[in-house]
């Protein structure tokens, strides 16, 4: 049977990391690792966009002509169209250059834009999926570090309609990474509660 983690996060948010296809969601908002003109792509774009319909590449057509292409690190939002999430929150990540051109700065701040876009729409669950670790090259445990702290530090800190966060991610090896870096926010995280525990889905 599938499960998922679940961690509490303070008092009032919950982050949970789950094997899964995020295109299933029933979040407010999925998060899409787009690339920079926003056509659409092989993995998990390809997949957003083939559950979504046509409607999607429209809306994403309609921001490039407004605005051009997007820059890793930035967010911009469509609506869901064919998916059961009312909203697509499109971001850029980096491209794994060896660490060496800002990519650590890059990823959180695609992490930190999806959150602000789900704040502006209102939205109180979010699914991310795990940003530039496929066709991008970013090392696994790397981004699970940054994608994690960086949600949870916004759930904290900051004032958020965002109540809950999930992580879909597509296969084991993933999974494991954010698990464990998971364990490890209660360390970085002392002065809050977070626990943890196996639930059902
Ligand atoms: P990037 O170009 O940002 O690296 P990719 O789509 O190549 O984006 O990969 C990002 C992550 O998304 C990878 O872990 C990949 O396995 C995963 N992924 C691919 N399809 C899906 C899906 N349908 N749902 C969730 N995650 C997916």
């Amino acid at each position: 049977m599938a499960s998922a983690l679940r961690y509490q996060i303070g008092k009032k948010a919950v982050l949970e990391l789950l094997i899964g296809d995020i295109t299933d969601e029933t979040t407010d908002a999925i998060v899409n690792a787009a690339n920079s003109s926003l056509l659409g792509g092989g993995g998990v774009d390809g997949a957003i966009h083939e559950a979504a319909g046509p409607g999607l590449l429209a809306e994403c057509k309609a921001i490039r002509a407004q605005r051009g292409s997007l820059p890793p690190g930035q967010a911009v939002t469509t609506s869901g169209c064919d998916l059961r999430a009312k909203y697509v929150i499109h971001t850029v990540g980096p491209v794994w250059h060896g660490g060496t051109v800002n990519e650590p700065q890059i990823l959180e701040s695609c992490y930190s834009h999806c959150m602000e876009e789900a704040e502006r729409k209102e939205c109180t669950s979010v699914s991310f999926p795990s940003v530039s670790t496929g066709a991008f090259g970013y090392p696994v445990q790397d981004a699970a570090n940054i994608a994690l702290r960086t949600v949870v530090e916004q759930l904290l800190h900051q004032p958020v309609s965002v109540t809950l966060v999930r992580f879909v991610l597509f296969d084991q090896r993933t999974y494991k990474a954010y698990a464990r870096t998971a364990e490890g926010l209660r360390k970085d995280f002392p002065n809050f509660e977070i626990s943890s525990e196996t639930v059902p889905l």
